[in-house]
Formats: C-alpha cells, structure tokens, sequence
C-alpha cells in the first residue's frame, strides 16, 4: 500500500513557479487569497555559479535531442527566468488586434513596478559598444534595449545573469514568489505534479509527488503554469488530448568572432540589439555564452570548433533569434519533437549574414568568424488561446486555467517574459473576484 497523501487546502492552486505562475500567484496573495504554488524543482541558491546553473537545467531536451533542436529551460524557483539575461520587450500588437486582449494596462504596470528601462550607458561593456557603433555605421538601428535589471545594483564587470545574479539587480520571477509567500502563499518545492483533480467535471485541485511521499492539494480553482513543455502533458491525463501537438520555440544562433581586446562574456549579456526586423521574424543582440555553455555549443558543431574555445576571451558575439512555424510536438516524457523548416533556416541564414557584416566592421578576423548551432529557449505555443484555453484562458475543464507560454497563440519570436507577466496579471485580476 502506498503512503496516505498529505493534503493542503487553497483558494488557488498554482502549479509551477515561473514568469506566468509567479505573477498569478503574487497578485491573488496580495488580494488575500490563499495561495498554494507547487514547484517540481528545488530553490537553490546559486551565484554566477556554471556547475549549479547546469544542474538545475533540464538536461533531457538540451544534452539528448532526439533529431530535434536543442531546447534549454530551467526547472527550479522562477522557472527559466532565473537563468535569463533579462532583455524585456513587450508583448506584440497582434495580441490585441487579432484576439481583441488588450494587456496594455498590464504592461504599463509592469514597468512601473520592476522598473523596465535600458541600462545607462556605463553599464553597456566595451564589445556591446564597439558592435552598436558598428551596427549604426552599417546603417541598423542598434540601440540599447529594455532591461528587467535594476541600474543601481548592477555593476559593468559582472557578466553572470545567466548563472544566478549575486547583486539582486535582476528582476525574475523568484521574486515574485518570495512577496507571495512573504504574504501568505505556501511553496512546495519538489513537488511533481501529476494529476488534475476533477469531480463532476470540475477541476478541484492537483495531485504531486514529494520526497516525503503523494501530496493532494485541494483548490476552488487550478491555474498550470509548468512551462510550454510541461502543461500540456497534465492536460492530456486530464483528457484533451490535442494539447502539446505544435509548438514553437525561437530558434536562435550566435555568430561569433575573434576581435582583440574585447570580450562579449565579459560584457552584461544583450545590452543592445535591433528589433528593426521584428516584422519580419529576426531580432538580434549582442550575445556570448558563459565560458562551458560556450565549450559546449563549440562541441555540438563539431569537433574542430573545440579549440575556439581557447580563444574565448577575445571572442565577441551577435545572437540572431527569429519566428519560427509551430510544428512538431511535445513528446509524452516531457521532450520535444521540432525541426527547423526551410524559412526558419532562411531566416536564421539572413541574420547570420548581417551579424558577419557587423562584427567585421567592429574589427573581428574575418578568418575566425563562425555561427552556433541552432538552439531555443522560448518553447511555447502547445495550448493557445482559441484551441486549448479561451480568451480568458480557460481550459474546456471548468476552474482550470492555463498561464505560461503554452497560452500565446502565434509564434512569439520576442523574448516572453514581460508578455507572460502582464497575462497573469490579468488572469490575476479575473480570478480574484471568482474564488
Ligand atoms: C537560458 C534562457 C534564457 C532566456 N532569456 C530570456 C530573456 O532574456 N527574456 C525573456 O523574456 N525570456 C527569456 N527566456 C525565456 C523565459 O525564461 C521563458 O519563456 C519563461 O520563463 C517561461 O515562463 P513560464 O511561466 O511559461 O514557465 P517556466 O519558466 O518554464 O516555469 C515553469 C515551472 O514549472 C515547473 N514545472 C514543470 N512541470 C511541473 C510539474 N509537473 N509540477 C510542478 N512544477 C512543474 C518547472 O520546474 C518550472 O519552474 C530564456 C530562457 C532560457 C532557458
């Protein structure tokens, strides 16, 4: 016999601790609610630390693709917000003039409250700033980009956003959950949910498995927010079984370049950029991996980019991202299934091509110029808004409601961080006057 499931009561049940979990989480324990947030990983505290970023990385997707590409994302406290590097760009005009949402209000709050804005000048590195001058010399319109980092508490030499930051000047959803949990929530980490509770058709809560045995949390309303990979498996067990198939990811690549004197893994990471071809699908941004994800990307393309590795310390680095079609699938053990199409590579080829124009005009060896192999960060796209979930991001499955990357309906191609916020606090908004 199995041990009996602990049990916990909420008004919310929130599962998942990212950018969509946290806000919807923090805003409803501000009005009072009772909160509980279940989160598969652990909360650890890591400092520009390689070995402990890895280790909270999902390893399957990323290290074992399958014929896929590579997707990262991170499964701890603030989901994989807590190993970004916090470029903010708002959420796309076609949100509300295709599907009549209009989060403006939600955006604008958001600012107001972490403080989006680019960074001053003297935080901008020295290879961030001979790229923008060679960018604007070619003619883009290269400019410091908005930044989920407060100034004050930043400094120019420390480059560690992505592996924790030690100087709390990064705004990412960790600290959302602490002021929901400073009011009231209860956070189970290492809690795997399993199961939608269902009765009469109604969702009335989750069950998890913890290493302290089966927990059961009963709720008047389930919000999943386990990440574009994660909620559309819990919604096939709970029937809809169209969920997860198609997805997109933003497919990104770094070319990079040996320029003396500079370094981009030295610089705060993607300080500046171009969002002049966003219509398009192709943003980009000054970029260097940290050192190991930098020796590791070398591998995957190929044995004899090892060595570059050597170089590392006067390698500079242009990111190109772009809009790729939804296609493949979420696979039932939690990977993906996604290959590149012709125009994804189309795309990703055109900002490979103006990333080489530029980083030769910043002064980079022709000779040492090379591009990534294709990675993503950004899955999304397995449960949108008028297939899976409804306007107001219900699931068919009465008191359940979805709010993480699965709910944005059309490939993103931006980085979803700030768009996530402002659905959840929408959700946020509706919900508190439900339960
Ligand atoms: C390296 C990297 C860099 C990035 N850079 C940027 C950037 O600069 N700007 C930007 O806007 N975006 C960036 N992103 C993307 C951004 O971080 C994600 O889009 C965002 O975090 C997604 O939020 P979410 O709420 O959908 O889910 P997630 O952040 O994926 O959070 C989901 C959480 O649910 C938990 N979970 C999963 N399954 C279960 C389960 N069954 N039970 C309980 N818990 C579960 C996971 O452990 C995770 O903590 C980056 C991502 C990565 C990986």
């Amino acid at each position: 016999m199995g041990d009996k499931p602990r049990k916990l009561q909420a008004d919310v049940a929130v599962v998942g601790s990212g950018p969509g979990g946290a806000t919807v989480a923090r805003e409803l324990a501000r009005q009072g609610k009772k909160v509980a947030i279940l989160e598969r990983g652990k909360n650890p505290r890591w400092t520009g630390n390689l070995l402990s970023t890895f280790f909270i990385m999902d390893k399957r997707s990323l290290l074992f693709p399958r014929g896929s590409v590579r997707v990262g994302r991170a499964l701890t406290t603030g989901g994989s917000s807590a190993i970004y590097c916090g470029p903010a760009v708002p959420p796309p005009e076609w949100i509300k003039a295709k599907y009549q949402i209009d989060l403006g209000e939600f955006v604008e709050e958001a600012r107001r409250e972490i403080g989006i804005k680019p960074l001053p000048e003297r935080l901008i590195g020295p290879a961030a700033q001979r790229i923008m001058a060679a960018a604007r010399d070619l003619g883009f319109n290269w400019n410091p980009m908005d930044k989920f980092i407060d100034p004050e508490k930043c400094e120019l030499k420390c480059p560690h956003c992505m592996l924790g930051c030690s100087k709390g000047a990064i705004w990412n959803a960790r600290k959302s959950i602490e002021e929901a949990v400073g009011l009231g929530a209860t956070l189970v980490n290492q809690a795997l949910v399993q199961e939608v509770l269902r009765e009469n058709g109604r969702a009335t809560g989750v069950s998890a498995l913890t290493p302290h045995g089966p927990l059961r949390v009963e709720a008047r309303v389930t919000v999943l927010a386990a990440g574009g990979m994660a909620t559309p498996l819990l919604l096939r067990r709970a029937g809809l079984t169209e969920a997860g198939q198609g997805l997109f990811v933003d497919p990104l690549i770094i070319t990079y370049g040996n320029c003396k004197g500079l370094c981009s893994g030295r610089d705060i990471p993607m300080t500046a950029g171009t969002v002049e071809f966003a219509p398009e699908g192709i943003i980009m941004t000054d970029l260097a991996y940290p050192w190991a994800f930098y020796l590791l990307n070398a591998y995957w393309k190929g044995w004899r980019y090892v060595p570059k590795v050597l170089g590392y310390n006067s390698t500079i680095g242009i990111m190109t991202k772009v809009r790729d079609a939804l296609g493949g699938r979420v696979n039932p053990d939690g990977t993906v299934s996604k290959t590149i199409t012709d125009e994804d590579r189309q795309k990703l080829e055109k900002g490979a091509a103006m990333a080489e124009k530029i980083l030769k005009r910043a002064g980079a060896d022709p000779r040492s110029i090379y591009t990534s192999p294709v990675g993503a960060a950004h899955p999304g796209g397995t449960v949108r808004i008028g297939q899976g979930v409804d306007s107001d991001l219900q699931t068919p499955i009465q008191n359940l409601y979805v709010c993480d990357t699965s709910i944005i309906p059309e490939p993103l191609g931006l980085p979803p961080v700030w768009t996530l916020i402002a659905f959840g606090k929408r959700l946020a908004r509706k919900l508190a006057s439900a339960v």
